[in-house]
This record gives C-alpha cells, sequence and structure tokens, in this order.
C-alpha cells in the first residue's frame, strides 16, 4: 500500500515542518528563538474564550449546515459589508475549515485541468501546491525591487491557458500591502483577460501606517463579480487554533464550494464557528492592541535588521519581514542559511525559496521583544562569523 502519485509528490509544508523542527529543539532543551511560524503570539480575546466555553457548557456541540450556520455567515456578510464598502448577503458567504479550507476548496472548484494561474512573487508556501492540486499549473511572477506587484510582468505571463490570478496584501511573506492604485490596476488586467482573482485577506485587519485597505471587491462590479475573497479567524483574533476561515464569491460559487466540502469535510468546526461569532460581534479591543504593537515591533526589527546590514523592505502589514541574505549565502542559498542560523545560534526562520524567492529569508515577529532582541544579537553574531562581503556595504539600505 502506498500513496499515490499526486500526494507523493506533496512536500510538507515548510512554514509547518520549520515549527514543527523548532518546537522540538525546544523540547529536547535546546536554546531556540523560533521565528519561523506565522502566528500570533496573544491570547485570543476575552469574548472569545468566553463564546467558546459557553457553547461547550451548553452540551450541543453538533454537526452544522456544511457550509456554516446562518447567523454567523449573516455576521461575515455583515461585517464585509461594512469594511468592503460592498453589500454582500449570507448565501455568498460559505465559512470553511480554515483558510486554507477555503483557499484549496475555491481552487479545486474554479480550476479545470491544465489551467494556469498566475501567483505574485513571493507568494505564500501554500500556494503553489494547491493550485498543483487543483490540476492547474502554477505560473510565477517575478515582483518589483520594491516586492510590489509588477503589472508589465504580469500581463506577459498571461498566456492562452490562463483562468485566474492569486492576490495576497499584505503578502507573506513580505507584508507589501497593495495600494488601490495596485488592485485597480490588477482588475483590469483580470477584466480585460477574463481571469477570476482568488484574493486571500487573511491579514487585513494587520495593516500599519494609518494606510486604507485595498481589496479587489471594493473596485466595482466587474472586479466584484469576478473575485472570491478568503479571510478568517486565525490572525485577526489571534485563534490559529480554532480553525475557522471563509469565502465570500458569488452564491454559485460560494454554494459550489459547500457542496465540495459537504461530501469532503462535513460542517466546520462548531465551537470554532461561535466563539469567531463572538469575535465578529464585539470586535475585541484586543485585536487594535495587537495590531500596534506588531506595528511597534516591526518599525523596530526592520531598524534592527538593517543596522545589520541586511536589506529588508519596510513591509505595511501582516507580521514578517523578508529580509535579502545573497550577500552571506553560499551555494546552498537561502536552505542553507536557514539551516545553518538555527544549528549555529538557535534562530529558526522560513527560507525564500518556499516562497519562490531564492536569497531572502522571512522572520516573523509574532514574538515577544525580548526574543526579537535576542534574535538580533544571534544573527549579529551569526552574520560577523560567516564574514561580510563587499556586497554587504553596497546592498545596505543604511
Ligand atoms: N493565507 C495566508 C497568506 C497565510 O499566511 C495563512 C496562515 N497560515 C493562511 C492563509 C491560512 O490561515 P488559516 O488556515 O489558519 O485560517
Ligand atoms: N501562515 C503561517 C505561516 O506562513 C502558518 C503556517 C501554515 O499554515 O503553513 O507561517
Amino acid at each position: 500500500m502506498r500513496p499515490n502519485q499526486r500526494v507523493s509528490s506533496i512536500p510538507l509544508s515548510q512554514t509547518l515542518a520549520l515549527d514543527a523542527r523548532a518546537k522540538s529543539m525546544l523540547a529536547e532543551g535546546r536554546d531556540v528563538i523560533n521565528l519561523s511560524v506565522g502566528e500570533p503570539d496573544f491570547d485570543s480575546p476575552a469574548a472569545v474564550r468566553e463564546a467558546a466555553k459557553a457553547v461547550i457548557d451548553a452540551g450541543g456541540v453538533r454537526y452544522t449546515p456544511a457550509a456554516g450556520t446562518p447567523s454567523l455567515r449573516g455576521a461575515v456578510a455583515e461585517h464585509l459589508t461594512r469594511s468592503r464598502a460592498t453589500p454582500f448577503s449570507p448565501g455568498q458567504v460559505t465559512i470553511c475549515h480554515s483558510a486554507k479550507h477555503a483557499l484549496s476548496g475555491a481552487l479545486l472548484t474554479l480550476t479545470e485541468p491544465g489551467d494556469e494561474v498566475l501567483l505574485l512573487l513571493p507568494a505564500w508556501v501554500s500556494y503553489f501546491e494547491m493550485v498543483r492540486f487543483a490540476g492547474g499549473s502554477p505560473v510565477a511572477v517575478e515582483p518589483r525591487a520594491d516586492l510590489g506587484p509588477d503589472l508589465d510582468a504580469l500581463l506577459e505571463a498571461v498566456t492562452p491557458r490562463t483562468r485566474g490570478i492569486m492576490l495576497n496584501s499584505p503578502c507573506n511573506p513580505s507584508g507589501y500591502v497593495f495600494t488601490q492604485r495596485e488592485v485597480a490596476g490588477l482588475c483590469e488586467l483580470a477584466r480585460e483577460h477574463d481571469l477570476w482573482i482568488l484574493s486571500d485577506e487573511i491579514y487585513s485587519r494587520l495593516v500599519y501606517d494609518g494606510a486604507p485597505y485595498a481589496s479587489p471587491v471594493s473596485h466595482g462590479d466587474d472586479a466584484r463579480a469576478r473575485t472570491v475573497l478568503v479571510d478568517g479567524a486565525s490572525k485577526a483574533f489571534a485563534m490559529t487554533g480554532y480553525r475557522i476561515g471563509y469565502l465570500a464569491a458569488s452564491e454559485e460559487v460560494a454554494s459550489a464550494v459547500a457542496r465540495l466540502h459537504s461530501q469532503l469535510a462535513g460542517s466546520p468546526n462548531a465551537v470554532g464557528q461561535h466563539a469567531f461569532q463572538a469575535a465578529l460581534v464585539s470586535e475585541p479591543d484586543e485585536v487594535e492592541v495587537m495590531a500596534r504593537e506588531f506595528e511597534a515591533r516591526r518599525t523596530r526589527l526592520v531598524g534592527d535588521l538593517r543596522a545589520l546590514g541586511l536589506e529588508t523592505p519596510m513591509p505595511g502589514g501582516a507580521f514578517y519581514v523578508f529580509s535579502d541574505v545573497r550577500p552571506w549565502a553560499d551555494e546552498r542559498g537561502s536552505d542553507g542559511f536557514c539551516e545553518d542560523l538555527l544549528e549555529a545560534e538557535g534562530v529558526a526562520a522560513v527560507p525564500g525559496s518556499a516562497f519562490g524567492m531564492e536569497g531572502r529569508v522571512r522572520f516573523s515577529y509574532a514574538a515577544s521583544t525580548d526574543s526579537l532582541q535576542a534574535a538580533v544579537e544571534r544573527l549579529d553574531r551569526f552574520l560577523a562569523r560567516r564574514g561580510r562581503t563587499g556586497q554587504f556595504q553596497e546592498s545596505s539600505p543604511g
């Protein structure tokens, strides 16, 4: 008995694999600072915990409809109507087991064999495998130097087989946040080439510097009609372990995904649905406190990394920085850099290769200020030992 070809070719998610490795090193008593996985280091808000306990104590944790409870679908529709400034109805919302599940459900629903799907580099690890598993071909497109979307390069990548484009703002791993203008350009490209848009908005509440959030669904009827929006509980409400996400699309697509999930997975976690609804309805203050703390950590960490000579763009959102380590990398590239950093200094980070961009490393700042400070000190030692090259002087942004 052995796994089939389609599954055998799937690697373990690198972010989750590295997190597991860092945690097992910690369990062995090793001194590891884990900046690998992207998971808020805050407790879920009190309203979330109370709602979860209340539903368990009430005794009736049962199956719900496959598309989610009507009340949660209603709460999501209201939240989207308010935050994306375009009306959504509960019938356009499907609750899923996570944002990951929503993304894979959307791709399995939209993709025909051989379809090409445009991914903007750097792209989150799982996009590549999700597109392939759905029968499509991921087509990765290089970004501009500041890691923003390169519309000319995207246009060049379009072929007669291109069917869709995946967007992710704020971006994991770069933290790049699209401007309204960029989203307008992306919607226009989708319209001209009749592409669907899968917009992963899981970090939409973690946007800094007072910047407005730009979603394709807010860019007119045409863009709204061709977009599947994905969001969830994990990042906004520090609810990663509850495993609840959702998608919003046309009723036709939303209900098709719900039918698929009704056969493959059944209804999403009932406790998680109640807890997420409490979060959406109460809009707990903890969310804003967490976002401001991430913003402050970001500014400090980028300053510290630049002071070490690591070229690091200032991210506009999420909780990652994406530094250029090329001056310090050997022939093993970012993989070798991360391997050596973990072994020599006990700092876990994710190589850029996982996101389709060799030469960079992602550090998550969803970690305490003390851990971040200690990680910077270890990195300083590590880089000094590896030796600084002439390139370092040139690439330092100051
Ligand atoms: N999209 C992106 C870009 C992410 O970083 C994550 C985090 N794992 C997800 C989707 C999935 O979130 P979850 O499955 O926890 O809802
Ligand atoms: N989004 C997180 C990350 O990129 C969680 C890990 C995962 O789901 O792959 O680290």
